[in-house]
């Protein structure tokens, strides 16, 4: 039994999937940035990106549910050839399904993307894009050189489109921490991105979302050079918060990789913590009306989500 398995255990909890609200998918690991705290280990040098075969066989089995949420994430999920083809294609299932686009932002005025930020205004999808500081030093700092400028460039790109202004066209940021530490508390740091955003750049958005960085990946191999594995590890067994755990995204989501393999998370999905039943599970496997219940795959890196306010795809539980 793992540390986090043993941690529910003494608080007599369990943690079981309930119905299947979200269906997230991780197209690949290619991304034009490198950022220290990457989970995925994305980069512009990766191979690993979804094909337009396993985009069909993913739209087959959406249209036979009714699982009314679609979560594009990656690597920058922008850069995979057929991605306008994806979201076009959900958008034409009956009955309509919304769709979230986790955006690096740099990505929407990087040369060979011209057109992207238009095309998801005009299909309507909602972007969820990473601003871990409102401030340059730190995000380039994190994210790579001249991010933050690019970043800026992009927002107020995406309110020139009615972005973060039109309710139709929905911008949340994401905060992650840049360093070993947790997250701020969510609300406080949501009005002072608001006013720093608005006053230096005119930029406005619609929600700020905090994220705890899970010691996986790119983040836990930054950890362990510094010598600060342990040490955060520590920080968040002592921050658990059970009353987390009814508001964890992996009870209501289902994560599928870029073969269309599944998990039960983006993190797990990362470890290779894949769905096994007498053999590896894929997406077209699963019925989504008997999968209430299961039990949820955990490991040492589920401390990540239940450390103090909690952590979803979504910003803070409590
Ligand atoms: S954190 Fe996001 S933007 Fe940065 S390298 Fe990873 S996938 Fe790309
Ligand atoms: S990493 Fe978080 S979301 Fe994933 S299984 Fe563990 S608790 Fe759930």
């Amino acid at each position: 039994m793992n540390r986090f398995a043993q941690k529910l255990a003494q608080h007599s909890l369990s943690l079981r999937r309930g119905r299947p609200e979200i269906l997230q998918v991780n197209v690949g690991k290619l991304c034009n940035l490198t950022c220290v705290h990457c989970h995925v280990n994305a980069g512009p040098k990766r191979k690993e990106i979804m094909s337009r075969d396993t985009i069909d066989r993913i739209i087959d089995w959406l249209a036979k549910t009714d699982v009314s949420v679609v979560d594009l994430t990656g690597g920058a999920p922008e850069m995979i050839p057929d991605f306008r083809y994806f979201i076009e294609r959900v958008k034409e299932l009956q009955p309509a399904r919304h769709v979230i686009d986790r955006c690096n932002l740099t990505i929407l005025l990087e040369r060979g993307y011209e057109g992207l930020a238009e095309c998801l205004a005009n299909n309507k999808v909602e972007i969820i894009a990473s601003m871990p500081c409102y401030s340059a030093d730190n995000v380039n700092a994190q994210r790579g050189e001249g991010v933050f400028e690019g970043s800026i460039a992009a927002l107020q790109l995406l309110n020139s489109l009615g972005y973060g202004i039109h309710a139709e066209l929905p911008l949340h940021l994401v905060y992650n921490p840049v360093g070993a530490f947790l997250p701020l508390l969510q609300a406080e740091l949501e009005t002072d991105y608001k006013r720093e955003l608005k006053k230096h750049f005119g930029i406005v958005f619609n929600n700020l979302y905090t994220l705890t960085n899970l010691p996986i990946g790119r983040f836990a191999a930054y950890l362990r050079h510094n010598d600060k594995l342990a040490q955060y590890m520590d920080l968040l067994i002592d921050a658990f918060n059970p009353t987390t755990i009814s508001g964890l995204m992996c009870r209501n989501t289902i994560s599928v990789g870029w073969r269309g393999e599944v998990y039960d998370c983006d993190f797990n999905q990362q470890l290779g913590m894949q769905w096994e039943n007498g053999g590896p599970v894929f997406l077209w496997n699963v019925n989504p009306n008997k999968i209430d219940k299961r039990e949820i795959m955990t490991g040492d890196h589920c401390f990540g989500c239940t450390a103090g306010a909690g952590s979803t795809c979504c910003g803070a539980i409590v």
